[in-house]
């Protein structure tokens, strides 16, 4: 799918946009003519992103664990493509093990990745954004902040802390007209999590005994709330949690 860049309506920033959710959002995006600053770290997957999407796609290599490249990163993507209207902080690790045997390093880990590097883009993002007195956030959580998921203990403290930031950052960012919202996704058929699913079915009739709408949710079911909230559709909603999880988190 190739774009005219001279018809982009505005700039986006997502991260992790080269695989599963994050390419998806990507897509969307890119439907909607915004152009799509994508940040990763595997290269192979950037390049696809590009060959797909075209024009409109840009990509850039960056590990956001690195913080110290953060404030670089954003100057750069200012000075070549201007103003920044809009930020999807997808990107996300995961960590399955027993909770006695988690080590302080692996939990800092997630922390940091999940956590930290998205405060640390969101404040150098937000700079660019006060003086325009507009932009939107969207933050990718979980429903494993709402739940005590099991074996995932790094993961559901990350995924709680990007929620509560995102009501701290809009309380905070309103008033310059910047709005920050949240998507909580619930079971989503990446490659990793169906081919997990697939390869366990007890687990998969469990998850979808729990999931009222009965099936796996898909990353364009997600990446259409994150365009919703981006959009000029969402201009009265800033701080909220949306899940996109099949019904799931009704708690049947
Ligand atoms: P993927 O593993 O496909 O995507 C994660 C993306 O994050 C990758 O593209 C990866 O890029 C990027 N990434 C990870 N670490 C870094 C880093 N240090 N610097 C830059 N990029 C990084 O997983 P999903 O698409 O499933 O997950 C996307 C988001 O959705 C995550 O935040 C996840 O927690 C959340 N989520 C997913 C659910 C699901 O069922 N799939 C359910 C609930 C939430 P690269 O490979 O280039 O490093």
């Amino acid at each position: 799918m190739t774009q005219d860049t001279t018809q982009a309506t505005k700039t986006a920033i997502v991260t992790g946009g080269g695989s599963g959710i994050g390419l998806a959002i990507v897509e969307k995006f890119i439907q909607e003519n915004i152009k799509t600053i994508v940040i990763g770290r595997d290269e192979q997957k950037l390049a696809s992103a590009r060959e797909a999407f075209g024009e409109l796609c840009v990509t850039i290599s960056h590990d956001l664990s690195d913080l110290s490249g953060i404030p670089a990163l954003v100057e750069q993507i200012s000075r070549e493509h201007g103003r920044i209207d809009i930020l999807v902080n997808n990107a996300g690790i995961n960590l399955k093990k027993n909770f006695e045997e988690v080590t302080d390093e692996e939990f800092q880990r997630i922390l940091l990745t999940n956590v930290t590097a998205v405060f640390a883009l969101s404040r150098e993002v937000v700079k660019t954004m006060l003086p325009l007195g507009a932009g939107a956030i969207v933050n990718i959580s979980s429903m494993a902040s709402q739940y005590g998921l099991p074996k995932v203990i790094a993961y559901t403290a990350s995924k709680s802390a990007i929620e509560g930031m995102t009501r701290a950052m809009a309380t905070e960012l309103s008033p310059n007209g910047i709005r920050v919202n949240c998507v909580a996704p619930g079971f989503i058929a990446t490659a990793m999590s169906a081919t997990a699913l697939n390869n366990d079915p007890e687990r998969k009739n469990k998850v979808m005994g729990r999931t009222p709408m009965g099936k796996l949710g898909t990353p364009a079911d997600v990446a259409d709330a994150v365009y919703f909230l981006s959009s000029e559709g969402a201009k009265y909603v800033t701080g909220t949690v949306l899940p996109v999880d099949g019904g799931n988190s009704i708690g049947f």
